[in-house]
C-alpha cells in the first residue's frame, strides 16, 4: 500500500474526552474514529488490525473443532421471554419495535447469542449420535453499556466471537471446555498478549467451570488477584483467601463494654474519624436477607464483604442486603448501627475469619447514634460459624501456598463458562441417549471480544511515541520510509524495495508523502509498525539502508541487496512466535 492512496488520518493532539492510552492512541494513529459514545468506524488501519485478530481466533477456532455459522444480530423477544434473560439483562438488552404490514414485532439486538444457538440446536439435534458438537461464530454483538468508555474497550456495539459446546455428559463439556481453553491460549499468545487465565465465578456447575482470561493492565476494569509464587489467579468476586493469621499480637486485657455516642456517624469512615480509630478496629454488621431470612454478617472494617462468599456459606439460593424496615425490625437501630450484641431479633449471626483474632473491637449499638467500645467475642457476642466471607486484599496470604496474593486491574478479554443444562432446558434442547431416555444437552460458552484484544495489547505496549504491534497484528508488518521523496534515487530505490516485500508476500506499506521527515517518523512511530525500513541519499550512496524493530531504540544498517530476504526472513519468525516482541516488551520468551 501507499500512504498517499490509503486514510490514516492520524492526529497531533490528544483527542477530548480520551482518558486511557489505548482510546489516545487508537485515535491519534487514525485507527478509529468517534461516531457516538460507544460506536466507532474502524478505519482502513484498525481495520486491518481487527481482521487479522479476526482470523487467528478463526484459525484457531477452527483447529479445535469449532464449526462456524453466522446468526442474525436481530432475534424476537419472546426468545428471551423463554430464559428470562429479557428482565435479567434489563437495559443493557437493546430492543427493537419493527413494523411489518399493519402489525409490530418485537425484536432484540442480541447481546449474545444463547438463545438463538439453543433454539437451532433444539430444531435440529435430537440423538446422541449428533452430539458432541461446537458452534461458533464472530459476528456484532449489540448492549446499551450504562457507560460507553475506553474507546473500543467497551462500546455499545462490538465484535464477538461467541462458541457454544453441546454435550451429552459431565465428561464430554469438560472435553469441549478443555479444548476451547487451550484454544484461548494459542489465540491470545498469538496476540501477544500478556494474559493470565483466571478462576471465575463457577454459576450452576459449581467447582472451576468457569474462566476469565486477563490482561492485567492500569486501566483495567476488573480486578484479579494473582500469586507469583505458584501461579493461583482468580477474579476478586471469586478469589479464596489462604490461612489468615492476627496483623499484631493481640491485646490481652480485655477493656470493660462501653457505650459511646456517635451522633450521625454511621459509616466506617465516620465512625473511625468520629472515635478516632482505625478502619480495622471496628466490626461492620451487615443484615442480609438469605432466601428471605434476616442474618448478621460480621466483617472487619477495612474488608469487602464478597456476596457470592457469603451466600455459598449461608448455602442461599439468592442473598440481598435488608432493606431498612428489615434492619430496624431486627436490630432496633436505623441503618448503620447494628452491632452483634443485644440484637433485638434472634438472627443467625456468621463472622469473616479475620473477625476470630479482633479484641476490644468497635461495633454499632444497636441503638441511634450509639455505638460499643471494647467489644469482645465469647465474651460480649458468639457467632454460629467463620468463614471466608470477604474480597481478597493485595498482600493476604495465597490459598494454594506459602506466598502473598497481589491485588492488580485487569482487562477481560475473554471468558470460557460450564453452563449446564440452563438454555437447553428452558428452550427444549434434548436428546435421545442410547437408551432412549430424553435428556436436556449440557452446554458451555466461550467469548471472546475481538476490539478488546486490540485495545487490551495498546493499553499494555506504547511508549511515549506511540503504539508498537507484535507482527502477528500489525496493520502493516513493515514500513519503508524515504527520507526525500524527491531525491530521485530515494524515490527509485524505496519503490524496488516495496515491490521486492510484496513479491515476498510481506505486508508493506511506504510512506510517499513528499513531507518533512519528521513529520514521517513521527506518524510512523505513532503508529508502530513493527518493521522500519529508511532509505536515505547518504546511506544509499554506500548501497545502505537503516532497518529498525519499533521496540529498537537504535537503527542498523544493511547493505541494499539484503534487505528484503533478511527482514522477510524476520518477520516470517516473528508472525509465527512473535519472540522478539515478547522478549523486548514483557522480558521474556513467552
Ligand atoms: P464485562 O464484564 O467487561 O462487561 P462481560 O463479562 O459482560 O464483560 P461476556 O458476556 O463474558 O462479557 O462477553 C465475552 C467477551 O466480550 C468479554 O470477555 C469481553 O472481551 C467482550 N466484551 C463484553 N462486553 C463488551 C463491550 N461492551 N465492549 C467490548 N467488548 C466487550
Ligand atoms: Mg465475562
Amino acid at each position: 500500500m501507499l500512504w498517499s492512496k490509503t486514510f490514516i488520518p492520524t492526529l497531533k493532539e490528544i483527542p477530548e474526552g480520551a482518558e486511557i492510552p489505548s482510546h489516545v492512541l487508537m485515535l491519534r494513529a487514525g485507527l478509529i474514529n468517534q461516531v457516538m459514545a460507544g460506536a466507532y468506524t474502524y478505519l482502513p488501519l484498525g481495520l486491518r488490525a481487527l481482521r487479522k485478530a479476526e482470523r487467528i481466533v478463526r484459525e484457531e477456532m477452527d483447529a479445535a473443532g469449532a464449526v462456524e455459522l453466522l446468526m442474525p444480530s436481530l432475534s424476537p423477544l419472546s426468545l428471551w421471554e423463554r430464559t428470562g434473560r429479557d428482565k435479567a439483562f434489563g437495559d443493557v438488552l437493546i430492543r427493537v419495535e419493527l413494523k411489518r404490514q399493519n402489525r409490530k414485532v418485537n425484536a432484540v439486538l442480541g447481546p449474545t447469542h444463547e438463545e438463538i444457538v439453543t433454539d437451532l440446536v433444539a430444531h435440529h439435534i435430537s440423538s446422541y449420535r449428533q452430539l458432541p458438537i461446537t458452534l461458533y461464530q464472530i459476528s456484532p454483538k449489540f448492549r446499551n453499556e450504562e457507560r460507553p468508555r475506553f474507546g473500543v474497550l467497551r462500546t455499545s456495539e462490538f465484535l464477538m466471537k461467541d462458541a457454544y459446546s453441546f454435550d451429552t455428559s459431565l465428561e464430554g463439556l469438560n472435553r469441549s471446555y478443555e479444548a476451547m481453553y487451550r484454544a484461548y491460549c494459542r489465540i491470545f499468545d498469538r496476540c501477544c498478549l500478556a494474559y493470565i487465565p483466571v478462576e471465575a465465578e463457577s454459576g450452576p456447575i459449581g467447582g472451576e467451570a468457569s474462566h476469565e482470561f486477563m490482561v492485567p493492565a492500569n486501566n483495567g476494569e476488573d480486578k484479579i488477584v494473582h500469586c507469583a509464587a505458584c501461579g493461583y489467579a482468580a477474579n476478586l468476586e471469586r478469589a479464596e483467601i489462604g490461612p489468615r493469621r492476627p496483623e499484631q499480637p493481640a491485646v490481652t486485657e480485655p477493656a470493660p463494654l462501653e457505650r459511646v455516642p456517635t451522633p450521625g456517624a454511621s459509616s466506617i469512615d465516620q465512625v473511625s474519624r468520629f472515635l478516632n480509630c482505625r478502619p480495622e478496629d471496628l466490626i461492620k454488621t451487615l443484615i442480609y436477607l438469605a432466601d428471605g431470612q434476616p442474618v448478621a454478617v460480621l466483617i472487619r472494617g477495612d474488608h469487602e464483604a464478597n456476596d457470592n462468599k457469603i451466600r455459598r456459606a449461608l448455602g442461599a439460593k439468592e442473598i440481598q442486603l435488608a432493606d431498612p424496615a428489615t434492619i430496624e425490625r431486627v436490630t432496633g437501630a436505623p441503618v448503620g448501627f447494628a452491632g452483634p450484641v443485644g440484637l433485638k431479633e434472634k438472627l443467625t449471626i456468621i463472622a469473616d475469619y479475620d473477625i476470630q483474632f479482633m479484641r476490644n473491637a468497635i461495633t454499632g449499638a444497636n441503638e441511634a447514634d450509639t455505638h460499643l467500645k471494647g467489644v469482645n467475642l465469647g465474651r460480649d457476642f458468639n457467632v454460629e460459624r467463620f468463614a471466608d466471607l470477604r474480597c481478597a486484599q493485595d498482600n493476604d496470604p495465597c490459598p494454594r501456598c506459602s506466598g502473598i496474593l497481589r491485588l492488580r486491574p485487569a482487562i477481560e478479554v475473554g471468558h470460557v463458562f460450564k453452563l449446564g443444562t440452563k438454555y437447553s432446558e428452558a428452550l427444549s434442547a434434548r436428546f435421545l441417549d442410547p437408551s432412549e431416555q430424553l435428556k436436556p444437552i449440557i452446554m458451555g460458552c466461550y467469548g471472546i471480544g475481538i476490539n478488546r484484544i486490540l485495545a487490551a495489547l495498546i493499553e499494555t505496549t506504547h511508549d511515549e511515541n506511540g503504539i508498537i504491534w507484535p507482527v502477528a497484528l500489525a496493520p502493516y508488518e513493515v514500513v519503508i520510509v524515504p527520507v526525500n521523496v524527491a531525491d530521485e534515487k530515494s524515490r527509485e530505490a524505496a519503490f524496488q524495495l516495496y515491490n521486492a516485500f510484496q513479491k515476498e508476500n510481506i505486508e508493506v506499506i511506504l510512506d510517499d508523502r513528499d513531507v518533512r521527515a519528521g513529520v514521517k517518523f513521527k506518524d510512523v512511530d505513532l503508529i508502530g509498525f513493527p518493521m522500519r525500513v529508511v532509505v536515505g541519499e547518504r546511506g544509499l550512496a554506500q548501497g545502505n539502508v537503516e532497518v529498525k524493530w519499533r521496540w529498537e531504540k537504535a537503527p542498523q544498517l544493511m547493505p541494499l541487496d539484503k534487505v528484503v530476504a533478511e527482514v522477510s526472513a524476520w518477520i516470517r519468525e516473528e508472525r509465527e512466535t512473535g519472540a522478539r516482541f515478547k522478549a523486548a516488551l514483557y522480558g521474556s520468551n513467552g
